[in-house]
Parts: C-alpha cells; sequence; structure tokens
C-alpha cells in the first residue's frame, strides 16, 4: 500500500528525525582518537552494556548489530528447528518472525487486543500445541502487553518467552521492567527509536543458563569473551555463530544518548501527552480510537497514534496533513497477509483486529525535538480535517 501522494509540497515536519544529545561527536573523538579502540567490545560498548544491567536488572545485556540480529541469536539460543513452532502478535515488524523462520519455525500469528495492540492474552492458549517452542511478545509503543496472565500460560505449558522490546526500553510493566519477564529481550536502537545510534540493538539475558551461549553465539562461535576475561588461555571455535557486534564507534554515539535518558523520556512525554490532550475531544467526536495505556503500565512514549473509522478516512488523513508538509505514517500491516504470511497458510479474517489496524491506524510525528511550534500546526491540521467518509 503506498502512501497517498501530497503534491509537491515539501516536508516540513517529518514523522522522525534523529535526535541528538550533545556529547555523540565527543564520544565517537575520544573511541576514535583517545582510545584507539573501534571495533566492537571496547570501552564504550562496556559502559552501555552495563548500564542497561544496571537499569533494566537483567543478567546480562549484549550490544547487538541491530534488534534483528538479536532476535536471531534468541532464535539460535533456543535451539529452533524446522518444523517448530513459535507464537507472535500479527502486528508486528516482520523480523520478530523473520529471525524465527529463518531457522526453519512455523509462525503462528496471533491477533492483538483492540485497546493496547498488543498480543490477545485470552488467544493465547488455543495457539499453543505440542511443536511450540517460543512466544514471543512485544510491547506496542512501549506500552506493556498483560504479562501476567501470559506468563502464567506459557508456565504452565513450559515454553520460553522472549520480549522483543523494541519499542519499551525503559517501560515497566506493574512496576517491573518490560524486558525482564521473559528468558531474554531484544532492544533497538535502530534511528527511529527512543535512544538512538542510527543502526544498534541488544540482547538482554534475563535467565542465565543462556548467558554463556549468548557470549559465544555473538562471537563468530568462538570462546573469545572467556578468552578476553582469562578465563581460557586460547580461543577456538566452540558452537555456530555468527558477528553481532557493533563497532565501539556505534557504541560511544549510543552511550551519549543513554546519558541523555532522562531528558529524553522527558521531552517525549511531554509531546505524547501533549497529543493526548488536545485530541481527546476531537476523537470522541470522531469515533478516533487514541492510545489506551493501562494505569499500571509506566510506558515508553515511543508512538502517538490514531486510529480513524475506515480506510478511506485515513488516507484522506494522510494526505491532508501531506499537503501542509506534515508525514503521518500508517503502520504494521498485517503479517499473515503478506506475501510471505500466505505461504503458512495466512487468510483474510483470521485476525480481524489487526486487519482493521493495518488500514486505519496513523502515526503522528513524534521525536526528541518536535517543536511546540511543530506541535502546534500537527494538531491544528488534524483539527481542521473534513475529508471523513
Ligand atoms: C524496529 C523494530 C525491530 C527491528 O529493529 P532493528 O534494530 O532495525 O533490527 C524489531 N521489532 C520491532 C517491534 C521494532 O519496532
Amino acid at each position: 500500500m503506498a502512501q497517498p501522494a501530497g503534491g509537491a509540497n515539501p516536508i516540513r515536519i517529518p514523522f522522525n528525525r534523529p535526535c541528538f544529545t550533545g556529547n555523540e561527536l565527543t564520544y565517537i573523538n575520544e573511541a576514535v582518537l583517545q582510545r584507539g579502540h573501534i571495533s566492537g567490545d571496547g570501552h564504550f560498548t562496556k559502559q552501555c552494556s552495563a548500564f542497561l544491567e544496571r537499569e533494566i536488572g537483567v543478567h546480562k545485556a549484549l550490544l547487538t548489530t541491530n534488534c534483528t540480529h538479536a532476535l536471531e541469536m534468541s532464535a539460535l539460543l533456543l535451539n529452533i528447528q524446522p518444523g517448530d513452532e513459535v507464537i507472535c502478535p500479527d502486528f508486528t515488524f516482520v523480523s520478530t518472525i523473520n529471525a524465527f523462520v529463518l531457522r526453519g519455525a512455523k509462525p503462528v500469528f496471533v491477533d492483538v487486543r483492540s485497546d493496547t495492540l498488543n498480543l490477545d492474552e485470552n488467544l493465547l492458549e488455543a495457539a499453543i500445541t505440542s511443536r511450540t517452542r517460543a512466544i514471543l511478545v512485544v510491547h506496542y509503543g512501549g506500552i506493556g502487553a498483560e504479562m501476567d496472565t501470559i506468563m502464567a500460560i506459557a508456565a504452565r505449558y513450559q515454553i520460553p518467552v522472549i520480549e522483543d522490546n523494541a519499542h519499551g526500553l525503559f517501560a515497566k510493566y506493574k512496576g517491573r521492567n518490560l524486558g525482564t519477564f521473559g528468558v531474554m529481550a531484544t532492544q533497538s536502537f535502530h534511528e527511529t527509536k527512543n535512544f538512538q545510534c542510527g543502526e544498534g540493538g541488544a540482547l538482554l539475558i534475563t535467565d542465565e543458563r543462556y548467558a554463556e551461549r549468548a557470549e559465544i553465539i555473538r562471537e563468530k562461535g568462538t570462546n573469545r569473551s572467556r578468552f578476553f576475561r582469562g578465563q581460557v588461555d586460547k580461543y577456538t571455535w566452540v558452537d555456530v555463530g555468527s558477528s553481532y557486534l557493533p563497532s565501539d564507534v556505534l557504541a560511544a554515539f549510543l552511550w551519549a544518548q543513554f546519558e541523555g535518558k532522562e531528558s529524553i523520556q522527558a521531552r517525549r512525554q511531554k509531546i505524547w501527552d501533549r497529543y493526548q490532550s488536545e485530541l481527546t475531544d476531537w476523537a470522541d467526536q470522531h469515533d478516533v480510537q487514541l492510545p489506551t495505556v493501562p494505569a499500571y503500565c509506566d510506558q515508553a512514549y515511543h508512538v502517538f497514534y490514531v486510529v480513524l473509522p475506515n480506510l478511506q478516512s485515513r488516507q484522506n488523513l494522510i494526505a491532508h496533513l501531506r499537503s501542509r508538509g506534515i508525514l503521518g505514517v500508517f503502520h504494521y500491516l498485517p503479517l499473515h497477509l503478506s506475501d510471505k504470511g500466505q505461504e503458512f497458510g495466512g487468510k483474510a479474517g483470521d485476525c480481524p483486529v489487526t486487519e482493521r489496524l493495518g488500514e486505519c491506524l496513523l502515526r503522528l510525528p513524534l521525536f526528541n525535538d518536535l517543536t511546540e511550534a511543530d506541535q502546534t500546526d500537527v494538531i491544528s491540521a488534524i483539527h481542521e480535517f473534513d475529508g471523513w467518509v
């Protein structure tokens, strides 16, 4: 589905712009010129990993080249084999499940709740079979999925849970950090995420039984990490693996972002809260759905979305914003209806909530340094929209 054309107007307010806290280049200079270590696992990688371990409270945090690769590592760690089934929400990014399909898994798509847009825990149990090897959970927009119920079901069937927490860094469900519920979790530092270094990610390990093998898989199947810690006197090939280490140059950039944690999150919260307070009446009048944040969720302020009553109204609103130089974008198309999803038997009607979201959801510009004046323009443009169908 193409974004509707917006005429010749230049984009004045983008959907996303990568933002800086100020120290990114200072730290890159330090990595390159002073420390002279720009491959993986240098000074800044260690600082970022220790920060994630401390802040999130996980056994180990391993920086990776991106979230997709962290997901691939988790599929290797769980020994996913051809024919294994892996459950995931239908409303998510391709990488969540593709990392497992790469190992031969059969995806089992479960529809999402219509309020939080997270995996519908009431549909989970029916999707489990004797071949289910993993349950993937995504916290859409950084608002926690129903982890109490999901974890109870997973425990009953003894199936490991993996959190694709690309949206939810530093968010909480009932006071507990997202990324600490499953055996492991993955993060993204892609430039569209709250904290970014262009391309980057992390694998967070909660269940320490996976920690040593995770280091090996990340280091081309060698025990190089143990060698560097002086635990073995030479390093060698011990398992399968690949190369999932980011350069310390990127970690230096990411460290500057982590240092700005409080200001980044406060800024995003301010923008998010303003959208909500100034669009609530409009949404009520026009039967538009705004995000639902359960009282027990401390969210990450990653996405602000509106769900329009139908596809044509959504397309008209996209075109209307675009005519004013504002870029609003839709989000995930239902995985089960994608070309690849249909190969696994996906057909229309399987996941009705996701099918509606694919047609009706629109995300508004939200990035750390969106100015107050620009946000005013976005909100005014929405109030003035009259292309309802
Ligand atoms: C962004 C994103 C990814 C992929 O992240 P990369 O770092 O680009 O690989 C995976 N899952 C979700 C839910 C995402 O939003």
